[in-house]
């Protein structure tokens, strides 16, 4: 598809160039024709003063079959010019309408590749629901209490559902139209704790919070920015064992702000490290026996949310050590 648009762009191309050189070529050809038939006909009336009569009728037919030499020469000349714009010129066109298409053929291709993503995770719990159900109907002495156990995991994979639909949602939004303020880091942090205390407090981890003295501000949209730092809390308390901490830093660094989440949990893969970032991707936990619970689009949300405050996540891990994820606000 995007072959033939291309094809069809360079044609375009190509015409616009080719009409500019056929115009140029022919009031080029105008021009110099008018002046070489007037210095044609100029050295003809000097001469036939100086020549007699006879001689300055010869002189006048040679010179005006050398007119006629000039003019078919600059022609010849000019339709060779024009092929080579033609040839030269479509190569050029060609170049220039792959480049021009590119940014689109990659966002079309983005698109594409995230509904088909999308799907592909949508599916696993669909898939769940639907097979627990038919085995349940097919049990014609399904118990009360075994079907309270489908509902319950019903329920389950519908969750897992909604908030995968959800982060597709975040994720799906490009505007940038939210309202933004200058923000309390402190407050942030303190909103985002408050969001993850329940999770941490099921695993017994504790949360600790410093910062500079004295507040720092940030500028953006509080929501966003507390969905990101929560992000940030929910995996530090996912992928840590029970008991452990996790520190929450506010920092000044130059004009700007960071907030440095740290644990002391499995810590990521170097392997994995470059790769965490993409929606979708889970770094393989099968060593540490432990349940995936995400579907891997937490840190890709994060970082658009950043990416929308003009704000860095830069990530320190090293495996069975821990992770630290610092994001760095730019001057409020
Ligand atoms: P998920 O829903 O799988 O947590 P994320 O996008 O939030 O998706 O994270 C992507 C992957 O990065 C996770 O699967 C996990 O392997 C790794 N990861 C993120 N945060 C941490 C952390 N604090 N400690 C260890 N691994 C982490």
């Amino acid at each position: 598809m995007f072959h033939s648009a291309a094809v069809k762009l360079t044609l375009w191309y190509l015409a616009l160039i080719t009409a500019l050189s056929i115009g140029t070529s022919f009031a080029l050809y105008h021009v110099s024709s008018n002046y070489l038939e007037e210095n044609a006909k100029r050295q003809a009336s000097y001469f036939s003063g100086l020549l007699g009569p006879q001689n300055a009728r010869e002189f006048s037919n040679l010179r005006f079959r050398q007119l006629a030499d000039d003019r078919n020469k600059l022609k010849s000349n000019l339709v060779i010019f024009n092929l080579l714009v033609l040839g030269g010129g479509g190569a050029a066109s060609y170049g220039l309408a792959r480049r021009t298409l590119k940014p689109i053929e990659d966002a079309l291709e983005s698109q594409v590749r995230f509904a088909a993503d999308a799907s592909h995770e949508l599916r696993t719990p669909l898939t769940a629901i639907q097979t627990e159900n038919e085995v349940a109907l097919r049990n014609a002495k399904l118990s009360r209490v075994e079907a309270i156990k489908l509902l319950r995991s019903n329920l389950e994979e519908v969750g897992k559902l909604k908030t995968l639909s959800e982060g597709l949602l975040s994720l799906a939004h490009s505007r940038q139209d939210h309202k933004t303020t200058v923000l309390s880091a402190r407050t942030l942090v303190k909103k985002a704790k408050d969001r993850a205390a329940k999770a941490a407090s099921l695993k017994k981890i504790n949360l600790r919070t410093s910062s500079v003295n004295g507040d720092v501000n940030v500028r953006g949209n509080e929501q966003k920015i507390v969905d990101l730092l929560v992000i940030l809390l929910d995996n530090a308390i996912k992928y840590s064992p029970a008991g452990s901490s996790i520190k929450i830093d506010i920092k000044k660094n130059g004009k700007s702000t960071e907030i440095i989440v740290s644990d002391k949990g499995q810590g990521i893969k170097r392997s994995d490290l470059p790769s965490i970032f993409e929606r979708f991707y889970r770094a393989d936990h099968s060593r540490n026996k432990q349940k995936t619970t995400g579907y891997g689009l937490g840190l890709a949300i994060a970082k658009k949310i950043a990416d929308q405050h003009g704000a860095a996540i830069q990530v320190r891990s090293a495996a069975g050590k821990g992770s630290t994820f610092t994001v760095r606000f730019p001057k409020a």
